[in-house]
């Protein structure tokens, strides 16, 4: 294995000050490539948190003060830093959560094209006149960062999550306590380090990692003003209930079921190449908008599963440090554990064809946490397999014979994310974007989180957008003024 690197143990920030030794207690981080402890971290206990909300409110202030204009210099600054750190990055999140570097390789540079985007609006926030009636003075809006923001974050793609969030909430003038996943913190306190350097105030950003009472904490309490939650639906159902109890706005940015309809018309070659590479083998699986159920037309369907089936056996499964690795572990052997018991239940449920995989990896990787890339046809559409988010390298497979009813099983789950369209008749295409429930739909490809394409979830995919204007209007609130003009 190529382990000549490693992970520093992660602590809390509060201020400009880290602390190791917490009331939430020290954590061994295990390496999902081979089971072994690679690092500890500190949690964040309810004083670390408390803690590091007063450092937020206290920064408050001299935040909003400052003017735009250094605002955006110093969100140039983080964009900076992060692609002169690139690569670091890129190791550190392979070791953290077993994502191979031909997918972690990129996530740098694309957290600092959000920051760049979102430099560029931060001295252009503006409101609006009014037109009052009747005309007796001035009306207008104003818009205002919310004050202290809590931002709580998965393990999957925590650089890019965390761009995605932190530079439209910094633009719109917050200040910030984030809590990275207990299974991915050491690349957001990389951040935090770098951000520092780069001369962002302390208290403006806070790091406390931890577990769910850490999340449930920041969620209560009274100073955090909005929460930010991208995690499962069960957490953020959790988290939704916890804000309502506390009138508190959230957004939520949940999982994903995604379908992908491959059309005879397509371009075949590109069409199941991305089929197999996004349903299993990129990250096993484990992205929100992963297109884990595959719709095929029934005239190539016997093709696409050969195909399907030749790409995931050619597939490099190994140490995801390696370059040329294309599948390594997933996340833990808890989740190792409940994908197989999801796969075994499917095999006895006979909920689709196995056509290959369904089997942890054993020899060299038995220590870690791997699952084979494994494929499901003919599936049942009401089973789990092609009903629930997975989060896991297993790509479930249905026929179809008809637009309408690729679209009615497209629409058919719980989840209303991403959505894939595959063809060459360019009506189909427009009429599928306009009827497919999700938040993003894709056509004949896949781009990669441009920043100023607003991203998010229908049904019970969350709410509230990330990218774009709609990202950075997530973080500030409207006000509005009126001035009465005696005479006017
Ligand atoms: P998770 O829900 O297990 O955890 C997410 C975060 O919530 C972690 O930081 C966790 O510690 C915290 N948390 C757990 N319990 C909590 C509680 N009771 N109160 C407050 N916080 C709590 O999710 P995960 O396994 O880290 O991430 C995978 C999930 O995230 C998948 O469902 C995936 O689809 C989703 N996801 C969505 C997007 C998106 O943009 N929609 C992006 C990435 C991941």
């Amino acid at each position: 294995m190529a382990s000549a690197v490693g992970l520093q143990d992660a602590g809390v920030l509060v201020g400009d000050r880290w602390f190791r030794d917490t009331s939430g207690g020290t954590h061994d981080h295990l390496s999902a490539t081979t089971g072994a402890v690679q690092a500890k971290v500190a949690y964040a206990g309810v004083d670390e948190i408390d803690a590091a909300v007063a450092a937020a409110v206290a920064a408050g202030p001299a935040w909003r003060a400052t003017s735009v204009s250094d605002r955006r210099r110093l969100l140039g600054r983080i964009e900076q830093a992060l692609l002169d750190h690139a690569e670091a990055f890129e190791i550190i999140q392979t070791l953290e959560s077993g994502v191979p570097r031909m997918y972690t390789g990129g996530s740098a540079e694309l957290a600092a094209n959000w920051f760049g985007y979102y430099a560029g609006w931060a001295d252009k926030i503006h409101g609006e006149v009014l037109a009052p009636f009747p005309a007796r003075g001035l009306d207008y809006t104003l818009l205002e960062p919310y004050g202290v923001v809590g931002l709580i974050l998965p393990w999957n793609a925590p650089l890019t999550i965390l761009a995605f969030k932190v530079a439209a909430a910094l633009a719109a003038g917050n200040c910030l306590v984030l809590k990275p996943s207990e299974l991915a913190p050491f690349s957001i306190v990389r951040f935090a380090e770098l951000a520092l350097d780069a001369g962002l105030p302390p208290g403006v950003l806070n790091v406390v990692p931890g577990g769910p009472a850490a999340g449930a904490r920041l969620v209560e309490h009274r100073d955090v003003a909005k929460v930010s939650f991208t995690g499962g639906i069960a957490t953020g159902r959790l988290v939704a209930g916890l804000a309502a109890e506390h009138v508190k706005p959230v957004a939520l940015e949940l999982g994903g079921k995604s379908a992908n309809l491959l059309f005879a018309d397509a371009d075949l070659d590109s069409a199941i190449g991305f089929a197999a590479i996004g349903g299993a083998i990129a990250m096993s699986g484990q992205g929100c908008a992963c297109p884990t159920r595959l719709l095929v037309e029934r005239p190539v369907y016997d093709e696409v599963l050969d195909r399907l089936v030749q790409i995931m056996a050619a597939a490099t499964v190994g140490d995801p440090l390696e370059v040329t690795t294309a599948v390594g572990p997933v996340v833990s052997e808890a989740a190792c554990q409940r994908i197989l018991g999801i796969i075994d239940e499917a095999k006895e449920q006979g909920s689709g064809q196995l056509l290959t995989g369904g089997h942890r990896v054993g020899g060299d990787l038995a220590g870690g946490y791997f699952v084979e890339p494994t494929v499901f046809a003919d599936v049942d559409h009401q089973s789990r397999i092609a009903q629930e988010e997975i989060f896991g390298p297993v790509l479930s497979v249905l026929p179809f014979d008809t637009e309408d009813e690729a679209l009615a099983m497209a629409n058919a789950t719980d989840y209303g994310l991403a959505a894939y369209v595959n063809t060459a008749d360019l009506s189909r295409a427009h009429r599928l974007a306009a009827r497919l429930c999700a938040g993003k739909v894709h056509v004949n490809g896949f781009d990669q989180a441009p920043a100023a394409a607003p991203l998010g979830g229908m049904k019970s995919s969350g709410y509230g957008r990330e990218g774009g204007e709609a990202g950075l209007l997530e973080y500030l609130q409207v006000k509005n003024v009126f001035i009465s003009i005696p005479g006017m």
